[in-house]
């Protein structure tokens, strides 16, 4: 069997698992076996195609969740790896392998995290719990969402939850995320009539009124960030036309954008910008906006401030509260309570030879065990 007070050996049966989204390939039943000899109740939840957990332990509060997740991003190409992308070879001191760094490492973490916490069939003062989704690396729609929904008609609600993704930059304890950019995609499509270039009186040319709407969206920043945010961003992605005559006007024009946006906006204030600012310049145009997650922020108070603390206690460093980086299941999460994330050094997520010192490993789980003791969990 296993031992659990130390992260390295369930990293280890964790990444042997080659769970690349949106398979499991038997990370899960590894994991809920492990958090079954602790004495969770442990929830499998398939939905769709996606394999979720959710596990917990106690009924009383405080409860502190734990939340992450067991797929992978494929390991590209393996012959490049040093050693098999899921043998989870360890040498001279450091464990490799896909998902060493984001996030099976922070799953073992947790797990041993809550092992020495409990001590020897311990029941905790709280509660703790696990939401693990099989599906963060892909598109998301059967995972941590739908958990947190179960959760909710369950009256599930914890008082704080921290997700385990590789948040760190140089070293471990570093970089808290209490926050996160929104992102908005959108693609815009300007009408004109098409017509000959030798009789444009006779036309209305798309391209040159897409080129005033695009100017108009980037002549200024969006903002110039927030207490936790750096400014917003809108980012041109493509334009494209695909005329392939010399002397053809042609009907439509089309262009993509994606904006990282701060606390200041939300996606639907920016669509409302977006048609504002477009329309002076298009008097037909379609755009269409998917927004991929809105921005928040978890405002520091008691629940950060305990994480915080854990994490000098535990390292000696005194983090700094960040927003920045891409989107991660947090986003879901902060619509049912506050959320924070806090993991390992992140340099060799999604690379080859992902990677990460076994000695961080137990620096991490040391942080969690820290924060279940201060929180009360
Ligand atoms: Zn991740």
């Amino acid at each position: 069997m296993i031992p659990l007070t130390d992260p390295l050996e369930l990293a280890r049966a964790l990444i042997g698992c080659p769970s690349v989204t949106p398979a499991d390939a038997g990370a899960q039943a590894v994991l809920g076996g492990a958090l079954e000899r602790l004495g969770f109740a442990v929830t499998r939840l398939r939905f769709g195609e996606t394999e979720n957990l959710y596990a917990r332990i106690g009924a009383a509060g405080p409860h502190l969740c734990f939340a992450g997740h067991t797929d992978v991003v494929p390991a590209g190409d393996a012959s490049a790896w040093h050693d098999d992308p899921f043998g989870a070879v360890v040498r001279d001191g450091i464990l490799y392998g896909r998902g060493a760094c984001d996030m099976k490492g922070a799953i073992a973490a947790f797990v041993a995290a809550c092992a020495a916490h409990l001590g020897d069939g311990k029941a905790p003062r709280g509660s703790i719990s696990l939401l693990i989704t099989g599906d963060e690396e892909g598109p998301a729609t059967d995972g941590t969402v739908r958990v947190l929904d179960w959760m909710a008609e369950r009256g599930e609600r914890p008082d704080f939850c921290v997700v385990g993704e590789p948040t760190c930059r140089a070293v471990l304890g570093d970089i808290v995320k209490i926050g996160r950019r929104g992102s908005l995609n959108a693609k815009l499509a300007v009408h004109g009539t098409q017509g000959h270039v030798a009789y444009p009186q006779r036309a209305d040319n798309p391209v040159h009124r897409l080129v005033r709407a695009l100017a108009a969206l980037t002549a200024a920043p969006l903002d110039a960030g927030s207490e936790f945010f750096e400014p917003s961003s809108l980012q041109l992605t493509t334009i494209d036309v695909g005329n392939p005559a010399t002397n053809v006007i042609p009907a439509t024009a089309r262009a993509g954008l994606n904006i990282r946006f701060n606390d200041r906006h939300s996606g639907a204030s920016l669509g409302a910008w977006l048609r504002a600012a477009i329309g002076p310049h298009a008097e037909r145009f379609d755009l269409d906006l998917s927004i991929s997650g809105e921005s928040f922020l978890t405002a520091p108070g008691p629940a950060v401030d305990a994480l915080t603390a854990a994490i000098t206690a535990a390292t000696g460093i005194a983090p700094t509260l960040d927003t920045g980086g891409g989107t991660s299941d947090a986003r879901f999460i902060t619509r049912h309570c506050p959320v924070a994330e806090f993991g390992l050094i992140g340099s060799s997520m999604h690379q080859i030879d992902e990677r990460v010192p076994v000695a961080e490993l137990r620096a991490l789980a040391e942080v969690y065990r820290t924060l279940l003791g201060a929180f009360g969990a």
